[in-house]
């Protein structure tokens, strides 16, 4: 897919053109002439989500809400500039996340850190801050009404402490950002997704990521809408797939010296990976897609261990 496509009746996917086609999403959700954004993609995806609020016939000013699963940069950093496109829009975020929003240099400084100076100003490129009077916290349960149309906000701990899924019960999709981990199509054997946990630096936890899923599980949704990337039919195996390799990546950690040096983490991560994804039938060309997410989730593994070591567990 590329562009902006509707997968259900008033859920449009948007590829924000972040890395490569079929990397990162952001949603549209309309209701009637109401719509919210869900997830803006880094800062220089805003002009392909007003394309695609214009192509789908709404105006800026029929976007009532641009909702951030969280604060890293891939999802919310361009939620400051689109803003300044969208006059009636309120940003819902969780509340641990509001000062990374309002002041984003906390948050650059530590993404140039873990994606290296030069990929960072190539990809993510920076972030607007927010006009605090345009936020609105958002916790646990609360709900957003588009129109009459409800959509919940599940507190999902475990990729970070910031994290919210959005629940739409009408279309059943669940927003799932990286609390579901993250599924290629060029990783997906046959019609099973290849999907596996974002364990980005600083704050994955993996009892509190699996906690989060099996919450969400019980949602039933129809359809995970992931962040990396798009729709999949939701199914009990897929969920049980991402719980297995969450439970594989903490038996790694807990396995590996914390002074061990990141390429040896990373290939160490890259190993287990492929040999699940072969497992499941995937080909070893598969991982050619997942060496930017090995590197990255490699650092967060050990960042984990690191925090484990600390507090004598
Ligand atoms: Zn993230």
């Amino acid at each position: 897919m590329s562009g902006y496509q509707e997968i259900h009746a008033g859920v449009t996917c948007i590829d924000v053109g972040y890395v490569r086609p079929g990397f990162a999403a952001a949603w549209l959700i309309r209701e009637g002439e109401r719509a919210v954004f869900v997830e803006t993609g880094p800062l220089p995806s805003v002009p392909g989500l007003l394309e695609a609020l214009r192509a789908s016939g709404l105006s800026p000013e029929a976007v009532e809400a641009v909702i951030v699963t969280h604060v890293h940069l891939d999802h919310a950093g361009g939620a400051g500039e689109l803003l300044r496109h969208l006059p009636n829009a309120r940003l819902l975020a969780h509340p641990a996340g509001m000062a990374h929003l309002t002041d984003p240099s906390r948050l650059i400084a530590g993404s140039m850190e873990v994606y290296g100076e030069a990929l960072f100003l190539d990809t993510l490129a920076g972030a607007v801050p927010v006009d605090p009077a345009r936020i609105d916290a958002v916790r646990d349960g609360e709900c957003f009404r588009l129109g009459g149309r409800p959509l919940t906000m599940i507190h999902t701990p475990g990729h970070c402490l910031n994290h919210l899924c959005v629940w739409d019960e009408v279309s059943r999709c669940l927003f799932s950002g990286d609390a579901c981990g993250i599924a290629y199509p060029e990783c997906t054997v046959g019609d099973r997704p290849f999907l596996f946990p974002a364990s980005t630096p600083t704050q994955f936890d993996p009892e509190a990521y699996v906690a989060s899923l099996r919450r969400l599980a019980a949602l039933r949704p129809a359809w995970l809408c992931l962040t990396h990337f798009g729709p999949l039919p939701w199914s009990d195996a897929l969920a049980g797939d991402l719980e297995e390799m969450v439970s594989r990546y903490r038996d790694l950690a807990i396995s590996l010296d914390e002074s061990l040096p990141p390429e040896a983490w990373t290939t160490a991560l890259t190993a287990l990976t492929q040999a699940r994804s072969m497992e499941l039938g995937g080909t070893e060309q598969a991982m050619a897609w997942l060496q930017g997410d090995m590197t990255l989730n490699a650092q967060g593994l050990a960042a984990w261990k690191k925090r484990m070591t600390r507090q004598g567990k």
